[in-house]
């Protein structure tokens, strides 16, 4: 019986918010802010707080105790009151260990602490309670899932979020866990550069090739990616970048400035430091539509002309355009091979900055969306494409490995081979090898090797119930369906009689990408010798079936051989079975050769023999 919950203070029957298994959100979980996203009508919606404007939600968690914890924009307001208990900037910490962190532990006005009792991942340390970067960044998740799910009344579990382009294995699995933690089912994790050519429409089209630079300036980080966009697949060419460089740098040069010129005492003085941080902020904002900046710091005209901004700050977009000829070098590109600049981050707001970045690619930028709310709208993009809404585009995913069943003598047989466009779909045909054969195992397995015991299994069922006929009658067919969430169903289906069965795997659950390469580079390292072992495999069992007809064949054609003919066979098929015992497979390929070559005029005449004996019958059914 359903049970119908009463909100007793109210006095109000409490409906249930409906899930909404068909949206999926897209977040960017960044460093200063992160923000939530989903498309309705083809269009992608940034959601916003209460008052409809500001769509960021600074990624600033606030302690009061372990039971009242704030995040976003109330959580920054006591970044200065309550620094200790103020955690900003999680994201530098995402699968980080505490060495990784030792030399910027001064940027955390929190405390990092090294925990060696599991894996050395770094922790957080607020009052007497320790905090994992992936529970923190649990928290600015739910935020956001609650911030989407007032605006659109419903309960949303299902997520895609963006993550830089240089993310390893580790920071990523973070990402994703974090996700979990926060009641969300992480569908995928994308490369910010790609949400954010996504979001330019860059990449939708599946006919084109193109090369995109994706110049991304934020508050702390910059980051210059060059990605390859061909038939919808997005590659990472190059990725270039500073970790410690953004718009606060820029903030800090005209503080500076400012401190100079009018003798500023900022030591024991948190208020002036914030004071003049918020004061060059805004003249750094203003500076892009006017000549001239001035305001009162303490009693003084702090001003600041264009002029003066641009040789205070020219050096540090001069080791953005650094990066970015290092990119093009890494990613072997030309600058006039850039078909597209996408500027990411809300720095690349200031006028120097985009004429800076047009005189070096020789080319206009995409500026037109907001820099701050592209990778988040992209992300939602790539979720409408997960969730089906937008079936004329191509999912933009390869398979990174092969995938493929155990065929005789424990060889894989590959059915989709890596670098594969998903989803894809492809299935091969196989048979029996005994009489009267009623269930086939179908082992699944993932790798380059061409021995299956080197390779990863996926998993493996029986396909029961094939009605009993001689070995290779039945026609079994495989067939493997891989779709864009990277789920793998394998049907098996006898096709004379129309048994099937079918099974779902996740071929990248559990495997991480450094994995992943380690079994690329060893089926390189191994080819050779698996070449080898394969070959000899085959010779194998191509000798046993040779051996297995040959076999019946004297049994049924007894009759029209001499006894030196089947006494010569058994002695050529004995030197054959001797042969597929030892590991030479030229001697196997002689040896059935041999039994071959004095076996064939016999196949011969039995066939005439046969044939003759038919048409007598023939001629008797005739009459
Ligand atoms: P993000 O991390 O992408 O949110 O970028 C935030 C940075 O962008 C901060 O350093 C802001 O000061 C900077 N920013 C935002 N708007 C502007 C603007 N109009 N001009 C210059 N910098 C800006």
């Amino acid at each position: 019986m359903a049970k119908i919950p009463i909100d007793l203070s109210k006095g109000e029957v409490k409906i249930a918010k409906a899930v909404h298994d068909n949206i999926i959100v897209g977040i960017d979980l960044g460093t200063t802010n992160s923000l939530v996203a989903y498309v309705q009508d083809g269009k992608p919606i940034v959601v916003t707080d209460h008052t409809g404007k500001n769509a960021l939600v600074p990624s600033i968690i606030h302690f009061n105790s372990p039971m009242d914890v704030i995040v976003g924009t109330e959580a920054a307001e006591k970044l200065l009151s309550d620094p200790q208990n103020t955690i900003f900037s999680v994201k530098r910490l995402m699968g980080k260990s505490y060495q990784d962190l030792e030399q910027h532990k001064d940027l955390f006005a929190y405390q990092i602490i090294d925990n060696d009792t599991d894996n050395g991942l770094v922790k957080v340390r607020i009052q007497d309670n320790f905090y994992t970067p992936i529970e923190l960044s649990a928290k600015i998740l739910a935020q956001l899932k609650r911030r989407i799910e007032k605006t659109l009344d419903t309960i949303i579990t299902k997520a895609v979020i963006t993550v830089p382009a240089y993310f390893n294995d580790a920071q990523r699995q973070a990402t994703r866990d974090a996700g979990k933690l926060a009641g969300l089912d992480v569908l995928r994790i994308v490369n910010e550069p790609t949400a954010a050519s996504l979001a330019y429409g860059i990449g939708l089209d599946s006919d084109t090739i193109q090369t995109v630079a994706v110049y991304d300036l934020g508050g702390g980080t910059f980051d210059i990616s060059i990605l390859k966009i061909e038939h919808g697949i997005f590659e990472v060419l190059a990725t270039n970048g500073d970790t410690f460089l953004g718009g606060d740098d820029f903030d800090r040069a005209i503080q500076q400035h400012w401190i100079a010129q009018h003798n500023f005492d900022t030591s024991n003085n948190p208020v002036l430091q914030q004071t003049l941080r918020l004061e060059a902020e805004k003249a750094k904002k203003a500076i892009s539509k006017q000549d001239h900046y001035t305001t009162l710091i303490k009693g003084q005209m702090c001003s600041l002309s264009a002029n003066e901004f641009q040789q205070l700050v020219q050096p540090l977009i001069d080791r953005t355009l650094v990066a970015c000829r290092n990119a093009l070098k890494d990613a072997k590109v030309e600058k006039s091979a850039i078909d597209e600049i996408i500027m990411v981050g809300g720095s690349t707001r200031m006028q120097l900055v985009q004429d800076a970045v047009q005189n070096f690619f020789e080319k206009a930028p995409n500026n037109n969306l907001n820099p701050d709310e592209v990778v988040a709208m992209g992300a939602a993009v790539q979720a409408d494409i997960l969730a089906g809404n937008n079936q004329d585009i191509l999912l933009l995913d390869i398979t990174p490995l092969s995938l493929g069943i155990e065929t005789v003598g424990g060889l894989m047989d590959t059915i989709i081979a890596r670098n594969t466009k998903v989803p894809i779909k492809a299935g091969r045909q196989y048979t029996t090898s005994i009489d009267g054969q009623s269930n086939l195992k179908v082992a699944v397995y993932q790798g380059e090797r061409d021995l299956i015991n080197d390779n990863r299994k996926l998993g493996e069922f029986v396909l029961r119930g094939i009605p009993p006929m001689p070995a290779g009658i039945p026609k079994i067919e495989i067939h493997f369906l891989l779709n864009a969430d990277g789920i793998l169903k394998v049907r098996a289906k006898e096709l004379r009689s129309g048994v099937e069965q079918t099974v779902e795997m996740k071929p990248t659950y559990g495997i991480s990408e450094t994995e992943m390469g380690k079994m690329l580079l060893d089926s390189i390292k191994n080819a050779k010798e698996d070449m080898a072992v394969r070959a000899l495999i085959e010779a194998q069992t191509e000798a046993n079936n040779v051996l297995l007809s040959t076999g019946k064949f004297v049994v049924q054609n007894q009759a029209i051989l001499s006894a030196e003919e089947i006494d010569q066979t058994k002695t050529l098929a004995k030197a054959l079975e001797k042969a597929t015992k030892g590991s030479d497979k030229d001697a196997i390929h002689k040896a059935m050769e041999d039994l071959n070559e004095y076996t064939t005029p016999m196949a011969h005449r039995a066939m005439d023999h046969n044939i003759t004996n038919a048409m007598k019958g023939k001629k008797m059914n005739e009459q």
